[in-house]
């Protein structure tokens, strides 16, 4: 213990999701598990709902761990789905939770499409089953999945997506329609960074200039993927187009989809997450 001890470097996850959305744990059982993951710094970002920050920070008490309010917003080109965070968001803003709301209406619209689509196929399953396993938070095909899994259709929801769900299957239903643009200036106007989602996800990095164009700051370097040589590829990309770079687990609780990890497996080095602080700063005092 010498004077000159450094200080830990932060361990930082900007990227989760609890039971508002598609999570298995709820906001205080979210913090629970971060701080049972050593867990200094992290974001919730659950799909089109921040229903979860105010909980979550109740549960923080008096410890020290930092919770940033942020969003997942699904956007689309063309059939590439762009998924985009949004780190920092004010989520008082009520021309922000007007747009969310907007955002889970269509999402609530979607199930009795897929639902429909499923009917056709043969399955039988009503709205109001998914529905009750979403309990009135935002409800999406993770959802659909698990109705799936309680009736016997399919044995795991991995097999849910793979069979109905997944994009080239045949009930694939879009979220909504949203381009990248209106989810970036939605984030933007609400004080916060919008950043690139798992951009190994989205299958083309040649869409990626056209997202800066569009008003994209951040590209989520650090996510799940099966080979460290696409983390340097993406760290490269944001070099050159001057991005802020992110990272986080994607945890979305003990049913593990086969796209995001657990607690503490991927975190963002500090040295970023201090660059990305700055921006943070910079964004709500601009705002
Ligand atoms: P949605 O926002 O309703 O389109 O659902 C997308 C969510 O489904 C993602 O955020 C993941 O949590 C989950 N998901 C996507 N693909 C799969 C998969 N193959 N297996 C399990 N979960 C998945
Ligand atoms: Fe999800
Ligand atoms: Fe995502
Ligand atoms: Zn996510």
């Amino acid at each position: 213990m010498g004077l000159f001890t450094p200080k830990r470097a932060l361990k930082v996850d900007l990227h989760m999701h609890t039971t508002c959305s598609d999570g298995h744990l709820t906001p205080t059982e979210l913090v629970r598990a971060v701080h049972k993951a050593g867990l200094d710094i992290v974001a919730i970002t659950d799909h089109d709902t921040t229903a979860g920050i105010e909980e979550a920070r109740q549960a923080v008490g008096n410890t020290s761990l930092r919770i940033i309010p942020g969003i997942e917003i699904s956007s689309h080109i063309d059939d590439f789905e762009i998924h985009v965070l949004g780190l920092n968001v004010d989520h008082t803003s009520l021309d922000f939770q007007n747009r969310l709301e907007g955002l889970r209406k269509a999402r609530r619209e979607r199930i009795h499409v897929i639902v429909e689509t499923l009917n056709k196929l043969g399955i039988k399953i009503d709205a109001d089953e998914v529905f009750a396993l979403a309990k009135g938070k935002s409800v999406g095909r993770p959802h659909v999945a698990r109705a799936l899994v309680k009736k016997g259709v399919v044995a795991s929801t991995d097999q849910a997506f793979k069979r109905f769900l997944g994009r080239t299957a045949p009930a694939y239903v879009k979220t909504y329609d949203l381009v990248p643009a209106e989810a970036f200036a939605m984030i933007r106007q609400a004080g916060g960074i919008p950043v690139l989602a798992h951009p190994a996800f989205v299958g083309d990095d040649t869409v990626i200039p056209t997202l800066i164009g569009a008003g994209l700051m951040g590209i989520e370097v650090f996510h799940r993927y099966e080979d460290e040589s696409v983390w340097e590829n993406y760290l490269r990309m944001a070099e050159r187009y001057q991005l802020l770079v992110t990272g986080g687990s994607d945890f979305h609780g003990y049913d593990r989809s086969t796209k995001s990890s657990d607690l503490g497996e991927v975190t963002l080095p500090y040295e970023y997450f201090q660059k990305l602080d700055q921006a943070m700063a910079s964004a709500r005092a601009v705002k």
